[in-house]
């Protein structure tokens, strides 16, 4: 059933100021919307709550792609397609750009903004597991002034983050530190393009000497949240990915990927085929190290 616009209101301040002072004049009441794709599918099937939208997709404070020598900072108002075409994010962050690439088609990507997929907090969402094994941050706004929370600190649980009302994601800050890793990531859905996952997996490893110095991994879909897998790198870092070895590293991280699991089950897939679907995505990276 299609919403009845009659029923909401859209305002569109002119400045991110003007859109926090609303926001913080009746905390809570405000939601923003950035390019749509989220919450107008909500609308056009009648089951968007919130009755007062305020737009910052016009804001040019919030898109920008600032690069740094330690950092590349991102506004939350930055959309995937500006991601996929920056040269720099693409040889720092490639497991970013292909998430980027995933989201939707090209149409949803020239609307889409990076907040929003953040934001909309779903556990299935592309980007969050890239930017979980990043180890990004991400600095969020109001009217009295901005704080800065690593990004694993984001999701509370199903749907529910740190922000608080009046607050709105200003940007996201990942640190260029892994020009020496492997990355890898790999989306498993119904189909190749324009599906959303049914299980994601984002790593990072850092080889010294046949070992695994460092592992990052992030999954999508794993929790009722896009986590960081700690026991699985907790299991993995120091073990050798050479030949002989391999077979036991390959158990190990997949044992500790399992017992970490905590999958949804919904209409996309079973818990059970998310956590084995996981466990083998885990297994074809390390085979590819
Ligand atoms: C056809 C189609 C295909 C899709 N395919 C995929 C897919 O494959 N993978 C995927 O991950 N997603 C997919 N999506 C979902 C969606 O496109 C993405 O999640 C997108 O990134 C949302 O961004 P947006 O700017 O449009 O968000 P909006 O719809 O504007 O907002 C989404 C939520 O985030 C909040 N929000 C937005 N910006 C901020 C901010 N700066 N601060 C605080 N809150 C904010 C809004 O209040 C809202 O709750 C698809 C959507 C459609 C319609």
């Amino acid at each position: 059933m299609h919403s009845d616009p009659a029923q909401f209101s859209l305002t569109a301040p002119a400045t991110l100021e003007a859109v926090l002072s609303q926001m913080a004049a009746e905390p809570g009441l405000h939601t923003p919307i950035a390019g749509g794709t989220e919450l107008m599918v909500a609308f056009n099937t009648g089951r968007l709550q919130q009755r007062s939208l305020v737009s910052i997709q016009h804001l040019s404070e919030l898109r920008f792609i600032q690069v740094e020598e330690d950092a590349i900072h991102i506004g939350a108002g930055t959309t995937f397609t500006e991601i996929r075409g920056h040269a720099v994010i693409a040889s720092d962050l490639p497991l970013l750009v292909q998430s980027a690439s995933w989201t939707g088609t090209v149409a949803n990507q020239n609307r889409a903004t990076l907040g929003g997929n953040i934001c909309n907090a779903s556990p299935a969402a592309d980007t969050p597991p890239a930017l979980l094994a990043y180890g990004a941050s991400l600095t969020l706004i109001n009217a009295s002034g901005r704080r800065t929370i690593p990004y694993d600190a984001f999701h509370l649980g199903y749907k529910r983050t740190a922000l608080l009302p009046g607050e709105l994601l200003y940007s996201v800050s990942v640190p260029r530190a892994f020009a020496g890793y492997r990355q890898w990531i790999r989306k498993v859905g119904t189909r190749n393009a324009l599906a959303i996952s049914k299980v994601a997996l984002a790593g990072l490893v850092k080889v010294e000497g046949g070992l695994m110095a460092d592992v990052r991994l992030g999954a999508a879909s794993l929790a009722d949240r896009p986590v960081r897998c700690s026991a699985a790198e907790a299991a993995l870092v120091g073990r050798s990915v050479l030949p002989e070895a391999l077979e036991e590293t390959v158990r190990a991280g997949r044992a500790a990927l399992a017992g970490e699991a905590r999958p949804i089950d919904d209409i996309r897939s079973t818990a059970r085929y998310r956590s084995s679907v996981a466990e083998n995505l885990l297994e074809e990276f390390l085979r590819s190290l």
